[in-house]
């Protein structure tokens, strides 16, 4: 298989996309919840079906690479099965909602954010006036508590606070705030003025930062009727890996970071099982590639983390795997020049501060926002771009790996 997909194709569980090592569709677990079960189907049908290879996605959704032909309908029909999709195409489209991760799990998120998350989603999958969004738009919203949804590539962030809501459109320094209940309209009306908007160019714009970049955020959001509109207020992106404890409880969540946000199917089905062990038996999905296991007792921590690092998962920030977000890179994207995960070996021993991006193009698929450093592949070697995205003007052009990781070597 070496078919190129179109470009601007976003594969989804009915309309995979050809890639270099197979066909590659996109599952979106409903409430970004593994439950074992599922885990367990998901795994037996990505190694019967596809090769096995697993990744997580910047929205907190799963791919499963090098699907065979013969395989796609009968993979499609696992998934369904398993609880992971909607059974009509069109709907399992336009799920487009990033939900908490811990919520309903962890006591210091918010509880409406799970309510208020699916209402938004089922307006954007079944309400006509949505059928034309472009297929990447997503809203995240965030409930706040341990991991709260900051840095994610959503077009939209509805951060539920106790009695407020502000929703800021992507790329924005402001917001506009929106009581509870008055939240879910006033998302909607967000998103139908930035179709309007975006329409009015040629051709269309297909996400809100580049409509927010071109009229600015506050145009759009008096264009949605918001009133009150204010800055949004800086917060860090949480720690994710390691043990998380759920304020005056006994429990806490176990966060397990994915090396370069791959897993094998041999490894998510070890993962279930650690789950039923010393959690409640889910892994929670979060769109900084990896995953957390909720309802685990403090006690029980230390050997569920034993047996995480026996997995080859990482389960503290400090690790340098941790740092380094990469695509898939060569032989797996079609499009790619250099095969970045194992080049990104390479840069471990340095100890770099995060995020660092290698990126296989310059479409910078994995981390579309600038990074301290990025790495990009082109004509089989590498440019550096210092605060910048894969998009932007290298500082250093065409070099190894081993060069470039010498280079940033002396520097750190
Ligand atoms: S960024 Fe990576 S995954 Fe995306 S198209 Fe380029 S090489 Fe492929």
């Amino acid at each position: 298989m070496s078919a190129i997909a179109p470009k601007g194709w976003c594969p989804s569980l009915f309309a995979p996309m050809p890639a270099g090592d197979g066909w590659l569709a996109r599952i979106k677990p409903p409430r970004a919840i593994l439950t074992t079960v599922a885990a367990r189907a998901l795994a037996q049908a990505a190694t019967r079906f596809g090769n096995g290879a697993i990744a997580l996605t910047n929205r907190a959704n799963v791919q499963v690479r090098g699907l065979v032909p013969d395989g796609l309908a009968p993979f499609a029909k696992a998934m369904v099965g398993a609880g992971l999709a909607d059974a009509t195409p069109a709907v399992e489209r336009r799920r487009a909602v990033i939900y908490p991760p811990l919520a309903g799990a962890d006591p210091s998120a918010s509880q409406d954010a799970v309510a208020m998350a699916a209402a938004i989603e089922s307006s954007l999958s079944n309400d006509p006036r949505f059928r034309g969004l472009p297929a990447k738009f997503s809203v995240a919203v965030d409930g706040g508590g341990l991991l709260p949804l900051v840095g994610t590539n959503a077009d939209i962030v509805v951060a539920l606070q106790e009695e407020t809501c502000l929703i800021t459109p992507a790329g924005s320094e402001v917001a506009g705030r929106a009581s509870p209940i008055h939240a879910h309209r006033a998302v909607l009306q967000l998103v139908l003025a930035f179709q309007e908007m975006a329409g009015e160019h040629a051709p269309p714009l297909r996400r809100i930062r580049m409509l927010v970049a071109t009229i600015g955020a506050a145009g759009l959001l008096s264009a949605a009727g918001f009133g009150t509109i204010e800055p949004v207020p800086l917060r860090a992106i949480p720690k994710a890996v390691g043990w998380l404890p759920y304020p005056d409880s006994a429990y806490g969540a176990f966060g397990v970071g994915l090396p370069f946000g791959t897993v094998a199917a041999s490894v998510l089905a070890k993962l279930a099982d650690l789950a039923e062990r010393f959690g409640n038996s889910e892994l929670r999905l979060t769109p900084w590639r990896s995953l957390a296991i909720p309802g685990v007792e403090e006690p029980k921590a230390a050997a569920l983390q034993a047996a995480a690092i026996a997995l080859g998962l990482v389960v503290d920030s400090r690790d340098p795997r941790h740092a380094i977000v990469t695509c898939t890179g060569k032989p797996g994207c079609a499009a790619a020049s250099v095969d970045v995960r194992s080049d990104a070996l390479l840069l471990l021993p340095l100890n770099l501060s995060g995020p660092v991006h290698v990126s296989g193009c310059a479409k910078g698929c994995a981390h579309p926002a600038a990074a301290p450093i990025t790495l990009v592949g082109e004509a089989g070697l590498y440019d550096i771009v210092r605060n910048g995205s894969a998009r932007d003007a290298a500082s250093a052009c065409g070099l190894t790996m081993r060069e470039a990781a010498a280079l940033l070597g002396v520097e750190a």
